[in-house]
């Protein structure tokens, strides 16, 4: 079992608040936040900052606030908002009453918009986008005032007033904090506090026609809301500066941002940007298609949120931005689902077996242990009658030296059945396939066991055909090629041309055991020998059974520890 890289005791981030709390900084309270932007769906990446930001709430006896930053209301839509909290309660968090919105500190932050401004410290700007860019300047170059940066106080406030009475068309001016042009931080060189957008808010409808950037937004919701410690993604580090002054400027409670490196995963991308155009241009079947890294893509295909947390526990938070190995929540996963997930039999490409000298008509139920895992979860009754069902790469015809499968003249056991041997093959005349095998069964052999001692190389699943239920299955590979699909376009490349042609397979029509007739959405069950497989919950119906495959049984990252490659 792999070893946690950083236990949550010991983490930076804890021994800051450790040292805070033992302090008595903000009278020893714990207060943290989750931020999202409602303009997509959460990831994996987010589930990190959820677990962090909660986790840590409920180490230190504090509270998490669950906060929609909410500033952009062209991008921003409903479906997002309630997908976010469905997700997060999935995950087994719980902001209790404390669901808030920027959109609500609206008005406040236009009070303080306007302070600033009385206090010479915020200015209408006239410069067009463009020159505003081009004013700014460059890491080595510094940046130059606009001409409008001394405007008086009278006419900032007068022109900002009519910003927001919609006197102006978007792109006339904005308000700009007035810092310091030549301030070797970019984000420092007089950043914009206001835009005018004439969109309609998914809150404030057409209250607004300005609205505040992130930037003048995020720190001040912070301090309305009492957070201490303001915990972010490292790309905030640079913004700290601004954060900050804003906050002395204002004269209100002071957050500690602290910042950590977000998760990058392999075979997979975590940005929004690029996770909305794989739904928009169809390259994915929507938001929770079962190869998305979204929570609701991993629910979907049989992910838990045990496992879940269990992975960001293990990947721990640093400072340093890495690439982890999709194989870790893979190997999460597997872990609880080898526990959870009762064990089934089912063929994805059927190949048919008569044995020859079980009686026509005969049908015995067999008993089959339910997870040899856990015993707690007991047995159940399969069928077996003289026609089943195995897994057509399980013979061969011509087998090479190592394959100890089902072969002529070979005996192999019939997991929780019989032993049997394969004394003919049926061909197709034209093509030469083979299409179905005869065998003998021993009846002495009944369970699995021969009382002679007699031991056999293979155990294959199998499902009788007369008992057999139809289900369509859905096998994934990774959904791109490359192991930092993400990391294409700092080599001028596309990340769309890597994603990977064969990340789902379709298989129609698998046959598998009657007992599966029970199967409920989002149920989870270990195929013997096949993998971990969900029922899908989205296409599921009363007739027509469709499963995922979460994963497979093969674990890679179990491997590579051993290999002491990690
Ligand atoms: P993207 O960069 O993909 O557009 P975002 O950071 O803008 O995502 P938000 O909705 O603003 O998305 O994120 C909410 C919170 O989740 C933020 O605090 C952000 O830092 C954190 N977060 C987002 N992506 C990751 C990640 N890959 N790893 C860890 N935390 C993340
Ligand atoms: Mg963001």
């Amino acid at each position: 079992m792999p070893t946690k890289t950083t236990s949550p005791s010991q983490d930076f981030i804890r021994s800051i608040i450790k040292e805070d709390v033992r302090r008595k900084k903000n009278d020893g309270r714990v207060h943290t936040r989750f931020p999202p932007e409602p303009n997509g769906y959460l990831h994996i990446g987010h589930a990190k900052s959820i677990c962090l930001n909660f986790g840590l709430a409920e180490e230190f006896n504090g509270l998490c606030n669950l906060r929609f930053d909410d500033t952009n209301p062209t991008k921003e839509e409903e479906e997002f908002v309630e997908s976010i909290k469905e997700d997060i309660r999935w995950l087994g968090f719980d902001w209790g009453d404390r669901e808030y919105y920027a959109s609500d500190y609206f008005d406040q932050l236009y009070d303080w918009a306007v302070k600033l401004i009385r206090d010479g410290k915020a200015y209408v700007d006239h410069l067009s986008a463009e020159q505003i860019r081009e004013y700014r300047g460059t890491l080595t170059r510094p940046g130059k005032e606009s001409p409008y940066r001394n405007r008086s106080v009278e006419e900032n406030l007068d022109l900002f007033e009519r910003m927001k009475n919609g006197e102006f068309p978007e792109g006339v001016c904005v308000l700009r904090a007035k810092i310091d042009m030549a301030s070797p931080n970019l984000n420092m060189r007089d950043p914009v506090m206001y835009r005018i957008i004439h969109a309609t808010h998914h809150r404030t409808g057409d209250k607004w026609c300005i609205y505040p950037t992130y930037d003048f937004a995020h720190g001040q919701s912070d301090s309305i809301e009492g957070i201490t410690h303001s915990i972010c993604t490292l790309e905030f580090e640079d913004h700290r500066p601004l954060y900050d002054w804003f906050i002395e400027q204002l004269g209100i409670h002071h957050p500690q941002q602290i910042e950590f490196a977000r998760l990058n995963l392999s075979y997979t991308v975590l940005s929004k940007r690029k996770l909305s155009a794989l739904v928009e241009e169809g390259h994915v079947r929507g938001w929770d298609d079962p190869r998305m890294p979204t929570l609701s893509g991993l629910r979907r295909r049989g992910y838990t949120p045990e496992a879940i947390r269990d992975f960001c526990e293990r990947i721990g938070v640093a400072k340093r931005e890495s690439l982890v190995d999709i194989s870790l929540l893979e190997h999460c996963l597997r872990q609880d689902l080898n526990i959870k997930g009762p064990r089934v039999m089912g063929v994805l490409r059927p190949l048919r077996v008569v044995i020859t000298n079980y009686p026509e008509g005969r049908v015995e139920e067999l008993e089959a242990l339910n997870n040899p895992e856990n015993p707690a979860m007991g047995t159940r009754k399969v069928p077996f009658s003289r026609t089943l069902y195995i897994e057509r790469e399980d013979f061969m015809e011509d087998p090479p030296k190592k394959f100890y499968r089902l072969a002529p003249g070979r005996e192999v056991r019939l997991r929780y059945a019989y032993f049997i041997r394969c004394v003919d093959v049926v061909k197709d005349q034209k093509t030469g396939e083979v299409t179905e095998v005869h065998c003998t069964y021993d009846p002495e052999t009944r369970g699995g066991w021969a009382p002679d001692g007699r031991k056999v190389r293979a155990t294959l699943h199998w499902v009788s055909e007369k008992h057999a239920i139809n289900a369509e299955v859905r096998l994934y590979e990774h959904l791109f090629t490359r192991p930092d699909p993400g990391d294409a376009e700092k080599e001028s490349l596309d990340f769309r041309s890597f994603l990977n042609p064969a990340s789902m397979e379709v298989i129609p029509s698998c046959p598998v055991e009657p007992s599966l007739a029970d199967a409920r959405p989002g149920g989870h069950y270990q195929f013997e020998r096949l993998g971990y497989f969900c029922v899908d919950a989205v296409d599921s119906s009363p007739d027509k059974l469709v499963f995922n495959r979460t994963v497979t049984l093969r674990d890679t990252w179990a491997k590579i520890r051993r290999r002491g490659l990690e």
